[in-house]
């Protein structure tokens, strides 16, 4: 027997929206890549207060610069993994080290911000009445016998590698969201995220896209994780924070896909880069890191489907971009 509670009622921050129509909206994580982005793009929204908290492990208020001290602005540092009250109405919860040098570096922390930084904004969650939404990963799929990978895939993780705290830290996030669903009926939705790429990238965080771009504009080879046959899908992030917003709007939990098809090998990759930002440029293969995964592809007929998006961002039209913000941050103007 199932015990279902009814859904909480609606916090009175809720209900004062018949009088005043401001949505408050918490962005944990908000102060990163993906995170700043979809704050960007939600204080486009006037009637939208937003709300950040962040403990700027990999973030950086930098990020957030244009909006400090905006009125309808707030940012808070906080840690994820002690409890946190605020009122509102929607939670976007991001808070968590997405590139593997970073969340390698503590991985007790990377498990304890995935379990109790969950539970907190859950609980969170179910106090105020507000909707939530996770950013899984498709690492949740781990090194995946399934190809392309589609939300009924199970997964085939290793519970006990280096990588585990972070894949096995989304799994059990996920399940405490079905779990707040089911037993207090917290609405939730889950985005399991595919590789992002995009401008406000931490230069040097490991990530693959960020690393192949830095090393092009400081003439220092590109390192290619052997075998360099694996593959990867990436997601320009304005497509990416346009799914986020889809899918939190929208009448779905998810687990939805959010991702770009578009699938290249490593290899492939560091020649696209080289074409693009540096023809000289040398491409070297390297040592690879354990349980890389062999391949990695959304299947997004659910998006599509349910939410109405697909990526609309090619990779040879996202890197310059993201080049144009490297360049200008590392000072490398472009040779003519
Ligand atoms: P990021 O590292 O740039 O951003 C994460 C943010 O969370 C940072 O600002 C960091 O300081 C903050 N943070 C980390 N631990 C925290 C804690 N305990 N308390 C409060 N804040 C904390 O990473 P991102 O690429 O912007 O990723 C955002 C989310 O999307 C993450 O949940 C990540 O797992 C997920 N995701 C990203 C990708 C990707 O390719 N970028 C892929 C799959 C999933
Ligand atoms: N929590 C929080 N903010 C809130 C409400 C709860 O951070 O506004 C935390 C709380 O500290 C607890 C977790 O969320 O650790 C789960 O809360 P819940 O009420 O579901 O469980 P309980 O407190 O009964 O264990
Ligand atoms: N990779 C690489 N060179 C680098 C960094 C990463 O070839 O300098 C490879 C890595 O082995 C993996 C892929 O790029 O196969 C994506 O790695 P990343 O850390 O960006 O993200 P992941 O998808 O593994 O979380």
């Amino acid at each position: 027997h199932q015990a279902t509670k009814p859904p909480p009622s609606p916090s009175p921050l809720r209900t004062a929206k018949f009088f005043q129509s401001n949505m408050r909206i918490l962005v944990t994580g908000g102060a990163g890549f993906i995170g700043s982005h979809l704050v960007d793009r939600l204080m486009e929204n006037e009637k939208n207060e937003v709300v950040v908290a962040d403990n700027y492990f990999t973030g950086s208020k930098d990020n957030l610069k244009k909006w400090i001290g905006h009125p309808r602005f707030e940012l808070i540092r906080h840690d994820v993994t002690e409890p946190l009250l605020v009122e509102v109405d929607q939670i976007y919860h991001l808070a968590c080290p997405a590139s593997p040098i970073f969340y390698k570096h503590n991985p007790v922390k990377t498990i304890k911000t995935n379990v109790i930084g969950t539970l907190n904004m859950l609980g969170l969650a179910k106090r105020v009445g507000a909707r939530i939404l996770l950013t899984s990963t498709s690492e949740v799929y781990g090194d995946p016998l399934e190809h392309p990978q589609t939300e009924s895939y199970w997964g085939n993780v290793n519970p006990i590698g280096v990588r585990s705290c972070y894949d096995e830290g989304k799994r059990v996030a996920e399940t405490l969201m079905f779990d707040y669903h089911r037993q207090h009926g917290i609405e939730i939705r889950i985005a399991r995220i595919f590789n992002t790429y995009g401008p406000r990238m931490n230069i040097d965080d490991g990530r693959v896209v960020s690393n192949f771009i830095a090393q092009a504009l400081r003439d220092e080879p590109l390192t290619v994780q052997a075998p360099g046959t694996q593959t990867r899908s990436f997601c320009f992030v304005s497509d990416m924070v346009d799914g986020l917003i889809r899918l939190m709007e929208g009448e779905n939990t998810g687990p939805i896909n959010i991702g770009n098809p578009g699938e290249f090998t490593m290899l492939e990759l560091a020649e696209t880069v080289k074409e693009l930002v540096n023809p000289d440029v040398e491409i070297k293969t390297v040592d690879n890191t354990p349980d890389d995964p062999r391949q990695r592809k959304p299947d997004i007929s659910k998006a599509k489907e349910l939410l109405g998006w697909e990526p609309k961002i090619k990779l040879r039209d996202g890197l310059p971009l993201m080049e144009e913000d490297f360049r200008l941050r590392l000072g490398v103007n472009k040779k003519i």
